[in-house]
């Protein structure tokens, strides 16, 4: 895809009498200076009308929004005849599209300022609602009525907030009240769409700043949030409230969904499982086993793939686990959670260190010695999984073993490689199955 085969799709209808535009993400991402995801187009030609002027590189994908494909030799592009949205009666779908004779009423059904912005094939700007002005401030805003653009459709509450984030904007003040007044409505939205959205918000740059601002927001889906919220854990290792904790973890971890969902998550068994001590110190035993258990949950009732799921519910048990750096502890560790997550763990650790007590503050340095000796132990000996033994299950018969035998004595010896007890060569695994 390419802003020169956009531009040429533009002249092309236009050509055919019919006024035609760039719009919505790929004007905000070049006014950003950004490379814009995909090229929209909105055109004043019906769909049909594209249809035969494209022929056969024209696909229906979308009729009912109005929506043609056009596959060129970059790319797919959507064109999509001007519209209005009518009304919204369930504030999740319009009732009806109609199409529209101009840009400007196109624009106007758009939900940000920042996402209301057209621009024609001579270069020339359409932006009634000063898109152009909030990217220069940095703002987030709803075009019109705040509220009432919640009302119409409710994820709209969580594309203001996940473009705060990725943009790291603030949120203009009539916009962020309407967030907080109709975050209830969120509650009629799928969670598939939910999760599109917070997996872009958890990975954002301002995803700090949003999450502090709208923990209400993410109560709506996430309730078991909400006790965190301000909890004070009465520990030397905590400066700040569960709720705080958790979000300044999940902004010092690298910007991948499954690590930020797992700092998210990785203490909301805090609050359940609080107890104080004679001295007054708070104590949470047992908190990751409970708070992975609520995580499951959690990422199943927001319709998680499963794989993320188990990852970040293993992530979240482990995640408080003490795991000596040696080669014993080390090696064990990464047979039991794959190579891939335990890297993600020791993320999970300097993350959620770094969001505690300054003065409790070393785990980083650990963490640095555990992945050179993870490291040095690969280097040395790259054998990770059953299939990277230099013997197998045919040794083992030919050496009298079977049935279950075989399984288990692999296991052992995997984790005699793993542990640097045996080196992993045929002769030298063969002479540990005959001792
Ligand atoms: P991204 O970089 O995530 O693709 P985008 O701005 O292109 O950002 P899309 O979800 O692809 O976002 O939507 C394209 C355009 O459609 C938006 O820029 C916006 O103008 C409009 N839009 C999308 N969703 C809504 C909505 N829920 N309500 C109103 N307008 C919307
Ligand atoms: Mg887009």
């Amino acid at each position: 895809m390419s802003r020169e085969q956009a531009q040429s799709i533009l002249k092309i209808i236009e050509s055919r009498g019919f006024r035609a535009y760039l719009v919505g993400g790929c004007v905000r991402d070049l006014l950003l200076g950004r490379e814009p995801e995909d090229w929209d187009i909105a055109s004043a030609a019906r769909p049909e009308q594209i249809m035969e002027i494209f022929g056969a590189a024209a696909f229906p994908t979308g009729l009912k929004h109005g929506t043609v494909t056009v596959k060129a030799a970059d790319g797919a592009y959507e064109i999509t005849t001007f519209r209005t949205d009518g009304s919204y009666s369930d504030g999740r779908h319009p009732d009806a599209v109609k199409f529209a004779q101009t840009i400007e009423e196109d624009l106007a059904r758009r939900d940000l300022t920042i996402n209301a912005m057209a621009l024609d094939s001579a270069g020339h700007m359409v932006d009634p609602f000063d898109g152009a002005g909030d990217l220069k401030r940095r703002i987030v805003r709803c075009v019109g009525d705040a509220r009432e653009r919640f009302r119409e459709d409710a994820l709209r509450i969580l594309r203001a907030m996940r473009f705060a984030s990725v943009l790291d904007f603030s949120v203009e003040d009539a916009t962020s009240r309407a967030i907080h007044s109709q975050a209830g409505l969120l509650e009629r939205i799928a969670a598939e769409r939910i999760l599109v959205e917070m997996d872009k918000l958890l990975c954002g740059l301002g995803c700090r700043d949003v999450l502090l601002a709208y923990p209400d927001v993410l109560g709506i889906f996430i309730p078991e949030l909400l006790p965190c919220v301000g909890f004070e854990q009465q520990n030397v290792h905590h400066c700040y409230d569960i709720y705080t904790h958790t979000v300044y973890a999940a902004d010092a971890i690298p910007p991948e969904p499954i690590l930020r969902w797992t700092m998210l998550l990785h203490d909301i068994g805090k609050v359940n499982t609080f107890t104080v001590d004679p001295k007054g110190q708070g104590h949470f035993y047992g908190y990751p086993k409970v708070s992975g258990d609520m995580a499951e949950e959690i990422c199943d009732r927001l319709r998680m793939r499963k794989k993320d799921r188990e990852d970040i519910v293993t992530l979240i048990r482990w995640h408080d686990k003490n795991i000596p750096i040696t080669e014993k502890g080390i090696g064990s560790a990464v047979l039991a959670l794959g190579e891939e997550n335990f890297r993600r763990l020791l993320q999970v650790k300097r993350a959620d260190n770094l969001a505690q007590a300054p003065e409790y503050r070393w785990v980083s340095e650990k963490v640095d010695a555990a992945e050179k000796l993870l490291d040095e132990m690969l280097r040395r000996e790259p054998c990770l999984q059953l299939k990277d033994l230099a013997v197998n299950g045919n040794d083992l018969l030919a050496l009298g073993y079977s049935g279950r035998e075989i399984g288990l004595a692999l296991q052992r010896l995997l984790r005699e490689v793993v542990t640097g007890e045996i080196e992993n060569r045929r002769e030298a695994l063969l002479a540990a199955l005959k001792r």
